[in-house]
């Protein structure tokens, strides 16, 4: 929006950041070390701040040098088609900056743990040269750590202060921000100058109904984090101009989401204790196995289970829930459900307990026993299968054939119809029986704004919309095939790269 003339400011800084997550806090300090006048813009309250970054499970990928890094990121980009591109520039200086965001952490104070997992998709090439690590604390410790360091700076945080448009000069150049500070039960109008440049850190769609319907490939989505992300910083953007990018591109899981809790839970289809290594069923204890299927709202099995808890890919899963019927005209597999024994409810919590809102951020207590969650309705049960089709609208003759097979397949050790390795065939046997929905969702949205490797973000034609940048999940690099840690990395990477170019450009 042009800024009308002789506006006068409320505030001013050299750069003004929109969005106090992990981006946002790592694109504030970098420009401050920088020498920038930094000022941050948060929707959110202090006392009930939390972000994506804060809700993770606080994993990285870390590649041990730039060429693996590249050749890895590369093929995955190519999702086997050649379907997505980016800017190879953009896939560089990702990996330039990637292998060091540890070191980024450590020299300020952060640490990780020792333990490293291996990256996603070993068929990718050079996968071998990245790994996994994890913040110390997960998400929220994270969090913590990233709250402090930006106190430390004392970089100004403006809270429950959403940005709703951004302000240019007469040639397009983004001069400002406009923003609702919500001061006690009144909002007012404050104009933000920033005379170097505005970085747009405020995360992505989960929360947006109209957009995901329009932009995701399969509909309804839901997602595990905070809800305040509503895509602002995407309509702020479109609004001077910018090109988008990635707007069906999903970090893309399976989750569990009830009617009366706004914000989904990532399912630990076979428990594990908390902050454990990743679920991988090879290394499931055996004390934790137990026996589950996936059915479709017809009540058949659909694919090999294991493939949604473990490597390889479980973050392109949703996908194959994306199918659509185009004879029926339904898509069978929306929703799809979690079909398990009395041996699962006894093991514990349904979602997983590392991240997300039953994770550490506790924004969600979730009954030990899972007793609760069966009164509310959430869980399904009953003593014979026959009573929990009724139950869930699936045909009972339907489902009680495919867990006879599948039992049968349990017996014998191997699945004919979709190879489930041995380790992870365990009869589903022992009422009472449980089912819940599963959506396809995840994470977080990848859409936004498009930037090029400096940081900046572009308009239709692909030129830099001067004095705007951008970072994190909102417009992330990343397509179509995402890598698990793949985002903070991003967050850190790009957050560092927009802090420099901001701070370093000419004030006007
Ligand atoms: C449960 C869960 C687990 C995850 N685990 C991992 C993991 O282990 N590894 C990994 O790499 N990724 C993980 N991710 C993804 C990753 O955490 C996020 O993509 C990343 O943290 C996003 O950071 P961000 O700074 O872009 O957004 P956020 O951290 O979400 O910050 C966005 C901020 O912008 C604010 N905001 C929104 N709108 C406005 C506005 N109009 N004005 C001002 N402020 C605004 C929000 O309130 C928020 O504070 C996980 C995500 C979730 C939800």
């Amino acid at each position: 929006m042009l800024a009308p003339r002789g506006l006068k400011w409320d505030a001013s800084a050299d750069v003004a950041i929109v969005g106090c997550g992990g981006a946002g806090v790592v694109a504030a300090v970098t420009a401050r070390e920088a020498g920038a006048d930094v000022l941050v813009l948060e929707k959110q309250p202090e006392r009930s701040h939390h972000t994506n970054t804060s809700m993770a499970g606080g994993l990285f990928l870390t590649p041990s040098d730039v060429k693996g890094g590249v050749d890895y990121l590369e093929a995955l980009y190519d999702a086997g088609h050649g379907m997505l591109w980016t800017d190879k520039e953009i896939i560089r200086v990702w990996a330039e900056y990637a292998v060091d965001n540890k070191r980024w952490f450590e020299a300020r104070g952060g640490s990780f743990l020792d333990t490293a997992y291996p990256a996603e998709y070993p068929e990718m090439p050079a996968h071998k040269t990245l790994a996994r690590y994890r913040f110390r604390g997960a998400g929220l410790g994270l969090g913590k750590f990233l709250s402090e360091l930006i106190k430390a700076k004392n970089i100004p945080v403006m809270y429950e202060t959403p940005a709703a448009k951004l302000l240019t000069d007469l040639e397009g150049r983004v001069i400002g921000v406009e923003a609702d500070q919500r001061l006690d039960s009144e909002v007012k109008k404050l104009r933000v100058r920033a005379s170097k440049a505005v970085i747009l850190t405020c995360g992505g769609f989960e929360y947006d109904e109209r957009m995901k319907l329009h932009y995701h490939k399969v509909y309804p989505t839901y997602f595990t984090g905070t809800t305040a992300n509503t895509g602002d910083g995407i309509r702020m953007a479109m609004d001077v101009g910018a090109d988008l990018w990635h707007m069906n591109c999903v970090a893309a899981q399976v989750v569990m989401k009830f009617p009366d809790f706004p914000v989904a839970f990532a399912a630990a289809f076979v428990p594990g204790p908390r902050l454990s290594p990743l679920p991988d069923a090879s290394t499931v204890r055996p004390q934790d196995q137990c026996g589950y299927v996936f059915v479709d709202r017809d009540g058949k099995r659909f694919a090999d289970e294991r493939r949604f808890r473990t490597d390889p890919p479980r973050h392109a899963i949703y996908y194959e829930m994306a199918l659509y019927d185009g004879r029926r005209l339904v898509y069978p597999r929306v929703p799809s459900y979690w079909i398990f024994d009395s041996r699962r409810i006894d093991l514990g919590p349904l979602p997983g307990r590392h991240s997300g809102p039953a994770g550490p951020t506790g924004l969600y207590d979730w009954s030990k026993d899972n007793s609760r969650e069966i009164e509310k309705g959430w869980i399904v049960t009953a003593n014979t299968v026959r009573e929990l089709a009724g139950k869930i609208n699936v045909p009972p003759d339907v489902l009680e054939d495919t867990l006879l097979k599948f039992n049968r397949y349990c017996e014998k050790g191997a699945d004919p119809d979709f190879g489930r390795h041995s380790s992870d065939l365990m009869p589903v046997d022992k009422p009472p029986y449980g089912a819940v929905k599963l959506w396809p969702g995840g994470p977080n949205t990848q859409g936004g704004p498009r930037r090029n490797a400096k940081a900046e973000v572009l308009n239709c034609d692909g030129d830099p919309i001067a004095g705007l940048y951008s970072a994190g999940e909102l417009g992330s690099i990343y397509g179509m095939l995402y890598t698990g840690a793949g985002n903070l990395t991003e967050c850190v990477a790009f957050g560092r790269i927009a802090g420099e170019n901001a701070a370093r450009g000419e004030a006007q």
